[in-house]
């Protein structure tokens, strides 16, 4: 049943298992566990649509190295929904596999290493696929033989190779116009199946607080609704669910604010940004070289999802140039002028003026009718599977996405000012340090050898990434990824959670998302968080419970 505790505050609250929040890691949670004959029940904070109010309670405060930052290099609220589905209502869906180097202890990163192997996760990656709607298998350079065309480029500096991105959702047989777009999870709970079931979405349910009488066990948890109306949730397990940002948030605030799962006061610690940008741009000899280039690293077709290559560097060349694990990959712009280029501006005129603002030369019509193969293939997105390739301009942005170094300094804590249901808020304090700025510099440093190498052009810094610039963070931004904060480890006073992902010393409390992670890759987290979620439903169905 989905229900909204707004309008029926009297609903019973007994049940087997307790989810917290309804995005990618709870909505998998309820469905396997509901599906198992569990009695499930299922919290969101927010309503079927997000409202001022409810994405009110995501605010906090942001430090960046300890000190409060006047420019914000990520959004707590706009950088997470609380509504049915979560943030999966925003997101871009780009899915990719952690790598083994992502789960292994490396001498060159402090405190990395995951207690489980890769080998752990990948029979759950393959059901998480169904989720997100992904039905590539590979991800890495073998898919070029998947496509049927050779890689397109032989890397002889035997460093970079590529990965590739697939995004969430199908493509139709129309191609990339009737593409479904990224999956927003909420619809596997507003949906027919889970009106009939006996396990209930209970939405406008916020967790205010978890009780266990600072014991080893959770007795309750509190919730309310937008009237104040405040009941007990009863149940024998407890998953928190509620993101990266708010799992180790409920937990510090947990027992009226004495915490839980806290004694080694790990919670909130190793919090890893997920560094990402555009520090650096790739200036080609001419638009031809930069056309070439751009299109060979855009979309392909796979099956019925679109993939794009990314530029990434082998396990060994990380240890060779102590490398944090990253990933380059391509944007470019049209050329001016290209047909594509001036459909575009009409389209903008036409979008904020109104039809009757729209204009065009002549001349400028001329080029957008004669150039219909080149508009209709950058409509498609499928050029490279089509060969029509749009113009572009000799520069290209290098956008980079790096894993972030894990330490304890960097965290989230609680500040003293609370939200409208008393629940303290966060301070984020994300710690960056030199390591995260010299690997951005090698990685940069390895892809220029690549394109002189291949003809492509020379690495050109923008200013903000200059060493002598101002910038702490060098003109990167932490992606929508928050991870660690509750990190997997076999050692209770090195960790929050152990490798079932349930909580150090409570028998009945487990956390389930990017919080638990580690170490976080260049990999965007949510297709692993759907694979943890998996294996945690089937742990728990193996206990019986
Ligand atoms: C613009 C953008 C683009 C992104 N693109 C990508 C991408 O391409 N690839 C990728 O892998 N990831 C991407 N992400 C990240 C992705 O959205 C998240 O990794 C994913 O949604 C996390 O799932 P989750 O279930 O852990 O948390 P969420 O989806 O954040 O869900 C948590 C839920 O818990 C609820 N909740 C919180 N507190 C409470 C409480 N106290 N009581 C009850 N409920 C509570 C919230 O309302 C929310 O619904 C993107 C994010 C953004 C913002």
């Amino acid at each position: 049943m989905l229900i909204d505790f707004n309008q029926h505050p009297d609903i019973g609250l007994d049940c087997d298992v307790c989810v917290v929040g309804s995005g990618a890691a709870g909505t998998v949670l309820f469905d396997m566990l509901s599906k198992a004959k569990l009695k499930v029940i299922l919290l969101e904070s927010g309503g079927l649509l997000p409202t001022l109010e409810t994405q009110k309670l995501n605010e906090g405060f942001l430090r960046l190295n300890g000190r409060p930052v006047k420019e914000d290099y990520t959004s707590l609220v706009s950088y997470r929904q609380r509504s049915l589905g979560g943030t999966t209502n925003l997101w871009g869906g780009g899915c990719e596999l952690f790598e083994e180097v992502d789960f292994a202890s490396r001498t060159w990163v402090k405190d990395s290493g995951w207690p489980i192997e890769l080998a752990e996760l990948e029979g759950f990656y393959g059901e998480a696929k169904r989720y997100v709607e992904i039905t590539a298998n590979v991800f890495d350079e073998r898919l070029w033989s998947v496509l049927g065309i050779p890689p397109p480029y032989k890397f002889n500096i035997a460093d970079v190779t590529t990965s590739f991105t697939v995004k969430s959702g199908f493509l139709s047989d129309h191609g990339y116009l009737n593409w479904a777009g990224p999956v927003k999870f909420g619809r596997y709970l507003n949906s027919p199946e889970v009106a009939k079931s006996d396990s209930i979405v209970l939405y406008n349910a916020t967790l205010t607080n978890l009780n266990s009488d600072g014991q080893g066990t959770v007795h309750f948890g509190e919730i309310c609704n937008a009237k104040l109306d405040k009941r007990k949730v009863r149940a024998r397990i407890f998953i928190l669910a509620a993101g990266g940002w708010e799992n180790p948030r409920i937990m510090l605030n947990a027992n009226r604010g004495a915490g839980i799962g806290n004694e080694a006061d790990c919670v909130g610690r190793y919090y890893l940004g997920h560094p990402y940008g555009c520090p650096a741009e790739l200036i080609c000899p001419n638009k031809a070289v930069a056309t070439e280039l751009f299109w060979k690293f855009q979309y392909y077709k796979v099956g019925n999802n679109r993939a794009q290559p990314y530029f990434t560097f082998k396990r060994a060349t990380q240890e060779r140039y102590q490398l944090l694990n990253s990933t380059i990959y391509l944007k470019g712009s049209y050329d001016e002028d290209s047909a594509v280029r001036k459909a575009m501006l009409l389209r903008d005129q036409i979008k904020y003026g109104g039809i009757s603002s729209a204009k065009i030369s002549s001349s400028d019509m001329a080029l957008l009718l004669s150039d219909l193969d080149d508009l209709l293939a950058n409509a498609y997105r499928s050029l490279s599977i089509s060969g029509v390739r749009a113009r572009m301009m000799e520069k290209i942005e290098l956008n980079l996405v790096q894993e972030g170094t894990p330490k304890r300094d960097s965290r989230i804590y609680l500040s003293k000012e609370k939200d409208r249901f008393g629940i303290n808020k966060l301070v984020l304090d994300w710690h960056f340090d030199e390591q995260e700025i010299e690997s951005m510099y090698r990685v940069y440093k390895l892809f220029a050898a690549t394109a002189r190498q291949f003809g492509w052009g020379r690495v050109q810094f923008r200013p903000e990434a200059d060493v002598n610039s101002n910038n702490p963070t060098r003109g990167l931004r932490e992606a929508a990824h928050p991870s660690g904060g509750t990190r997997m480890s076999n050692d209770p006073k090195k960790g929050v959670v152990d490798r079932n992902l349930r909580v150090h010393g409570v028998s009945n409390l487990y956390v389930c998302g990017s919080s638990v992670f580690p170490t976080n890759s260049w990999v965007s987290p949510t297709f692993t968080i759907v694979s943890l979620a998996v294996r945690l439903a089937k742990h728990l169905q193996g206990l019986k419970i």
